[in-house]
């Protein structure tokens, strides 16, 4: 069995239920990922906020493909090509279904930016980033409903 170890702790890496890790506000009702101290509502200023599960699913608001290679410690490896090219990645932004907060995201692997539109439903993935001897460093990412 492979290791995997998140690179934050702001998912619930559970293949059946894969969640990000947020905050609700327990005055106001406003939801926040990644978590924060206390509400940034102006009228609330809350710092009673509970932990919550949110939605895996939601609609993908816009997306962007990127062609040139981050600087260290950007790993690499996962995106280059066979010739060693960098092949470039897709970030997604999806609005969950519930909570109607958009996240940012990675494309899962194995899709493409020519298979993605805006407006499309999409679902939460854990996968790892990238993996070495102590194993698969995971993140969330986002996977189209094809
Ligand atoms: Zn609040």
């Amino acid at each position: 069995m492979v290791n995997r170890i998140p690179v934050v702790n702001w998912f619930k890496d559970d293949p059946q239920d894969p969640r990000l890790i947020g905050k609700q506000c327990k005055n106001c009702g406003t939801y926040y990922f990644p978590a924060v101290k206390f509400c940034r509502n102006p009228k609330c200023m809350s710092d009673e906020l509970v932990d919550v599960e949110l939605s895996n699913k939601g609609k993908l608001w816009s997306h962007s493909t990127n062609f040139y290679q981050p600087p260290e410690p950007f790993v690499a490896e996962p995106f280059l090509d066979s010739e060693g090219n960098f092949k470039g990645y897709t970030v997604c932004i999806v609005t969950l279904e519930k909570e109607q907060m958009s996240i940012a995201g990675q494309l899962a692997s194995g899709y493409t930016h020519e298979q993605i539109k805006t407006g499309m439903d999409m679902e939460l993935v854990i996968e790892p980033l990238w993996t070495d001897e102590e194993g698969e460093h995971t993140e969330w990412k986002w996977k189209p409903v094809l």
